[in-house]
């Protein structure tokens, strides 16, 4: 067992049931498991795909247990892979795979937890970003990602650009083999279907000056965060009714998004 690859294997079986069923799998679907391990999710994975026929791809880092799991399940078609790899290159297309050929696809995972900052971050930046993802983090950090005002942070504010998060359930140390040292949750996101109203690269350069020192007051950030003039930085706000001295924590996605066009469209501070 590499405990170096965050291998906590998930025996709860009626969680198992619960992370597959939230998949709410149909027929033609494609879906990505990363980190198969030894197939907790993927076996049941495997059922439903052969019953309606969906395409499974796993992408397993560990070079034996990818062997031994593609040597248990029998791949009888194309429909089934188990790709030995780093799911995080895979994703982003480092690693040429068939990923490139598909168009709507699912991610499902129990992830490594020391992974997830990446995922997350390698997932916003797809073109093509799945439909829905179903992943098992720390909790804590489950807790940070659907997080909404007065608790918003900057990882809520970049997941939530694209995605609509909501912690399912949660899970005990108990519920894995070996047990990890923290607790657990799954989440689900989905595709954000309404259009953003923001560019994402001035989005995303917005919220990093925005949550920079949580604890300092909103006009603080973004005038040293963004190098902008006092007064027209007073304007932006007193347009969206937005008060400076408000902690970043006490934005709404929605604000983040009008400050964003305020700033970098309004006043053409495109450069930054
Ligand atoms: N899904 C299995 C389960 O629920 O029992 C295993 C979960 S275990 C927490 C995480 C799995 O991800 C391990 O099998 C580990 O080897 C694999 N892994 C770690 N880093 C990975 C990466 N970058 N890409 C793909 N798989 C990875």
């Amino acid at each position: 067992m590499r405990q170096k690859l965050g291998q906590h294997f998930l025996i709860n079986k009626s969680a198992i049931q619960k992370i597959v069923a939230a998949l709410n799998l149909q027929p033609n679907d494609t879906v990505i498991e990363i980190g198969p391990g030894k197939g907790s999710l993927t076996l049941p994975l495997i059922k439903i795909c052969r019953e309606i026929n969906c395409q499974l791809i796993a992408v397993e880092k560990d070079p034996t247990l990818a062997k031994e799991l593609g040597e248990n399940i029998q791949i009888t078609n194309h429909k089934l892979q188990i790709i030995e790899g780093d799911a995080l290159k895979v994703l982003s297309g480092i690693i040429p795979n068939s990923l490139f050929k598909i168009q709507k696809y699912k991610v499902v995972g129990n992830i490594p937890y020391y992974i997830t900052g990446k995922l997350l971050r390698v997932l916003s930046e797809l073109e093509n970003k799945p439909e829905l993802t179903i992943l098992m983090i720390q909790r804590e950090v489950a807790e940070r990602v659907c997080a909404q005002q007065p608790k918003m942070n900057l990882l809520a504010a970049a997941v939530q650009f694209w995605a609509n998060p909501a912690m399912l359930f949660t899970l005990q140390p108990s519920d894995f083999s070996p047990p990890p040292q923290v607790e657990s949750a799954v989440i689900k996101l989905a595709l954000r279907t309404a259009a953003n109203s923001s560019q994402p690269d001035n989005y995303y350069r917005l919220i990093r000056a925005v949550y920079k020192q949580p604890r300092k007051t909103l006009f603080n950030n973004l005038r040293s965060g963004l190098e902008i003039r006092e007064n027209e930085l007073k304007t932006a706000l007193k347009t969206l009714k937005i008060d400076p001295e408000s902690r970043p924590q006490n934005l709404s996605l929605a604000q983040l998004e009008l400050l964003t066009n305020l700033l970098f469209v309004s006043l053409g501070k495109k450069e930054l």
